[in-house]
């Protein structure tokens, strides 16, 4: 594994990228509208929206930069802390996109590179930074939400392989993946949070299958997914056999950092108060000073965040992070956005009521966040049992 390169002259890299931005970065990647129409997932059955998206995706990809930090053995660019915050201020400087967003990249990556064997790093990390398998999460069951270490869905021993037999539900956007990363039960007889194995299943195996999810509203992103005698590969077990717990929790908390940490708005770059000055105007602001208010304490609020947010990371990145951080930026993050989409919701008045404007469907979305990877109690009790120390239920 190569090592992250020595701090540099920081100057040179923010002109070289600088450079190296404005001659690739194609004009149909630039000042794209927030929105799930404008994102690349990538995959196998990914249709790409423009030839500047996937070309785009394939700059970016063949300089290891969709994954900075990562180690340039496995896809990464090998950029140091410092390089990779210099290369999102000079992406956002241009506004481009972001050239792929993938649960393989925020979730299983981060797992793979610290529990994953040299064989499982060399096949799957540099496949996630290219962009070429997408992943989908099968933690969830029917019975294991909340208490998602009771997972029953099984893993029976098979000579080189597992026999798998269950459902995992809530896997969003199940039907449009290619691999799955799931909790399965590999040892029924041992205490619970040991039974568990972590294991990389495809979902063009035999006997996977998905079905949609109706919800009141009508369709969602969801499925159910269903395992019927699939044949897995004992080699796609990740970490231990038995001791997939350990990996679950290390991969929830950099689902948790990431759900608290990315804006879940469609103002994507604009803050609250450019949002109010561009809907209002200044006259019609300057006569509101309750809302004024509140736009101010929004602001210091989000900015309070972005600091723990980057503290959070320098601890991650040297190792000395309290496990429950990822608690308190999922809960601190998510709480915030809903009281921000709450605020543009207000500011955008009679027009935000409207079922289809952004600002109606940014706080229509914005509880989902307060319950995907765990929900805001879930997130309390761990704060109060591992930070506070009080005693558990
Ligand atoms: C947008 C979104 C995307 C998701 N994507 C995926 C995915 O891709 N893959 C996947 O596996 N799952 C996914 N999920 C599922 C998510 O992880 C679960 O919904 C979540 O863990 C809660 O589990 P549950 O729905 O079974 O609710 P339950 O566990 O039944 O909880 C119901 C309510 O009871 C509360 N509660 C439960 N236990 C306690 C307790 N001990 N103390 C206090 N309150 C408690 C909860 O906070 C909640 O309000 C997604 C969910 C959302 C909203």
């Amino acid at each position: 594994m190569d090592s992250v390169q020595p701090f540099q002259d920081l100057d040179v890299f923010r002109a070289e990228t600088r450079a190296w931005l404005e001659e690739n970065a194609p004009p149909g990647i630039r000042n794209l509208p927030e929105g799930p129409d404008t994102v690349c997932w990538g995959g196998r059955r990914w249709v790409f929206q423009s030839d500047d998206q996937r070309l785009w995706l394939e700059r970016m990809a063949a300089r290891g930069w969709t994954v900075p930090e990562w180690p340039k053995a496995y896809g990464g660019g090998g950029l140091s802390k410092e390089e990779a915050r210099i290369l999102r201020q000079e992406m956002a400087r241009i506004h481009a996109k972001d050239p792929l967003e993938s649960l393989g990249i925020w979730m299983l990556g981060p797992a793979l590179l610290k529990y994953g064997t040299e064989e499982q790093k060399l096949e799957y990390l540099p496949q996630i930074a290219r962009g070429e398998i997408r992943w989908a999460q099968g933690y969830s069951e029917p019975g294991a939400g909340s208490d998602l270490a009771n997972v029953q869905t099984k893993a029976v021993d098979d000579g080189d392989d597992f026999i798998v037999n269950g459902s995992k539900i809530w896997t969003s956007y199940g039907d449009k993946c290619d691999m799955i990363f799931a909790l399965v039960r590999s040892e029924p007889q041992a205490p619970k949070h040991l039974g568990i194995s972590f294991l990389l299943i495809d979902m063009d195996d035999p006997g996977v299958t998905t079905r949609p999810i109706k919800l009141i509203a009508g369709d969602s992103p969801f499925t159910q997914t269903f395992f019927d005698n699939v044949r897995v590969p004992k080699k796609n077990i990740v970490g231990e056999r038995g001791r997939g717990w350990d990996v679950t929790k290390y991969l929830l908390q950099h689902e948790r950092t990431m759900i608290g940490s990315r804006p879940q708005s469609s103002l994507g770059e604009e803050t609250i108060s450019q949002f109010a000055l561009r809907l209002l105007g200044k006259e019609a602001l300057a006569a509101e000073s309750a809302l004024r208010n509140e736009i101010l304490q929004m602001e210091m609020d989000s900015w309070v965040l972005g600091i723990a947010i980057e503290r959070v990371r320098d601890q991650t990145k040297s190792g000395s992070a309290n496990a429950a951080s990822s608690s308190i930026l999922k809960l601190l993050g998510t709480e915030l956005n809903k009281r921000r989409c709450e605020l543009a919701l207000t500011i955008a008045g009679v027009d935000g009521l409207d079922a289809h404007s952004v600002a109606a469907h940014d706080w229509l979305h914005a509880p989902a966040n307060c319950i995907a990877g765990g929900s805001n109690e879930v997130q309390l009790n761990i704060l109060s049992k591992r930070v506070l120390g009080l005693p558990g239920a």
